[in-house]
């Protein structure tokens, strides 16, 4: 995988360099978000600093998020609830904070790849339901035609619920394959990409809160 370390901390960089490298990555790394958003386009994944000289790394994330799906993980020093919220919001995949433990950043850049890999290796089909469309080959969603501009998360999330429309899923099922680790899992981070989804999709109802157990999409919506 050809991973972007966006971080201006010489002695962090090198760090998860060498950690990416160690896992067989190649790596290239830029210090200011502006060259982050002139060069995101060959890179597979983005590791990306909210503390950046030029700009703030949320307006970064936000650039990056009007014009790529790539995974993105934050890497941050802010560790306080809100910066974490605001970055998932933000189209983040996932979050690391500071010190980050270099067995667990590398584990949080396999389960993308999993995912990833995943996703093109299953060539298959559409998965339609009423008015909504997972294209799982082109990962793009739409309701008519309205395309939905979800994260890379958000969308496995929506394709693992379409998947199984008609039953339940729970919430050990979403976390284990969205993040495939339980240990890596934050259930606070699967309810802000499930709040991200649905404020995207704009069908109140679509997606069914089952108490206590997870959640479930009509296989026939009206
Ligand atoms: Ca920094």
């Amino acid at each position: 995988m050809e991973v972007l370390i966006v971080e201006d901390d010489d002695a962090m960089a090198s760090a998860l360099d060498a950690a990416v490298l160690s896992a067989g990555h190649r790596a290239t790394r830029v210090s200011r978000g502006a060259d982050a958003l002139l060069v995101h386009r060959k890179f597979e994944v983005i590791l990306l600093d909210l503390g950046l000289p030029d700009l703030d790394g949320l307006d970064v994330l936000r650039k990056l998020r009007q014009v790529t799906q790539c995974p993105i993980l934050i890497l941050t020093a802010r560790d306080d609830e809100r910066s974490v919220v605001l970055g998932l919001r933000s189209g983040a995949d996932d979050y690391l904070v500071k010190p980050v433990k270099l067995v667990e950043l590398l584990a949080r850049i396999e389960a993308v790849t999993r995912r990833t890999g995943r996703s093109s290796a299953n060539k298959h089909h559409s998965i339609v339901l009423g008015d909504l469309d997972v294209d799982l080959d082109r990962r793009v969603a739409t309701v008519g035609s309205r395309v939905l501009p979800l994260t890379a998360t958000e969308f496995d999330l929506l394709a693992l619920l379409a998947r199984h429309a008609g039953s339940v899923v729970t919430r050990e099922q979403i976390l284990d394959a969205l993040w495939g680790d339980a240990f890596l899992a934050s259930s606070r981070s699967l309810d802000v990409h499930l709040t991200g989804l649905r404020s995207k999709l704009q069908l109140p109802g679509f997606i069914i809160n089952v108490r206590g157990v997870g959640y479930r999409i009509e296989a026939d919506p009206a």
